[in-house]
């Protein structure tokens, strides 16, 4: 089985066929992780988790929405994890910072991670860091907040900034970018990557391979960057889809065994 750690799939444009998409996805062996980014998308995420058996969910204020990780959404989402939702909320994210986009202040960007981090120790959960062009300052939150379950989705830092966050025991997850031909950098961090710190990641609608590049990315394409990665650390495919599937069900703790 095949695990997509990052999909959006509650978001509009899977609105007309979103039950389709996740049949593609089932065909292909492939479960998935839907994260939210925002109040509604939370709650959406939990519902989709709970009426789909091969979907997870996380919950968290994405740092383009930073100003909504108020104490009182933040209490919101502590009750869908408390409450029954709570069964597949596997981690807290995505959250992080963001300054390649800088669509909120640093500072406010900073208090909603903060805030975002602690709740993720208090429910003992593992979060989804999104970063951009802002490694050093996360990686110096992260270490502040004594963070040790970390994953940064859709990895696009330097070497250098990969293998400190490989040193700290945190995971890297990467996206389709490493099919498109200009991303030789990242192709460069897998093939240093250990394999122990690796996982899938689609960020669907976002990001299609590039066999579907300008098209929407949906959970099925993930094998794109299967392969791609199969090729660069030049991993036979069986085993690649072993390491990939024990990472993340160790990592979330999932409660799947094949
Ligand atoms: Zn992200
Ligand atoms: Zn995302």
């Amino acid at each position: 089985m095949f695990i997509d750690t990052h999909a959006h799939i509650h978001v509009k444009d899977f609105d007309a066929d979103r039950a389709e998409v996740i049949k593609r996805a089932l065909a292909a062996n492939v479960s998935l992780i839907n994260v939210g980014f925002d109040t509604l998308g939370n709650e959406n995420a939990a519902k989709l988790a709970d009426e789909n058996k091969t979907i997870f969910w996380a919950g968290g204020y994405h740092p383009h929405h930073a100003d909504l990780a108020t104490d009182e959404n933040l209490k919101k989402l502590e009750e869908l994890a408390r409450g029954p939702y709570g069964k597949k909320l596997v981690a807290l994210g995505e959250m992080g910072m963001d300054y390649y986009r800088n669509l909120q202040p640093k500072q406010t960007q900073e208090v909603a991670l903060r805030a975002q981090l602690k709740l993720a120790k208090k429910l003992d959960l593992p979060v989804i860091i999104h970063c951009r062009d802002a490694v050093a300052d996360t990686l110096k939150i992260l270490a502040d907040e004594k963070m040790t379950q970390v994953v940064f989705h859709c990895f696009t830092g330097t070497l250098e900034e990969a293998v400190a966050c490989w040193n700290r025991g945190y995971m890297t997850s990467f996206t389709a970018i490493c099919t498109y031909e200009k991303a030789g950098n990242i192709r460069e961090v897998i093939k240093n990557a250990p394999v122990d710190k690796i996982m899938l990641d689609s960020d669907c609608p976002y990001l299609a391979p590039q066999k579907y590049r300008g098209k929407r990315n949906e959970p099925a394409y993930v094998f794109e960057t299967f392969n791609k990665i199969a090729e660069v650390k030049n991993i036979q495919p069986k085993e690649l889809e072993k390491i990939l599937f024990e990472n993340t069900v160790k990592f979330f703790k999932l409660p799947i065994t094949h």
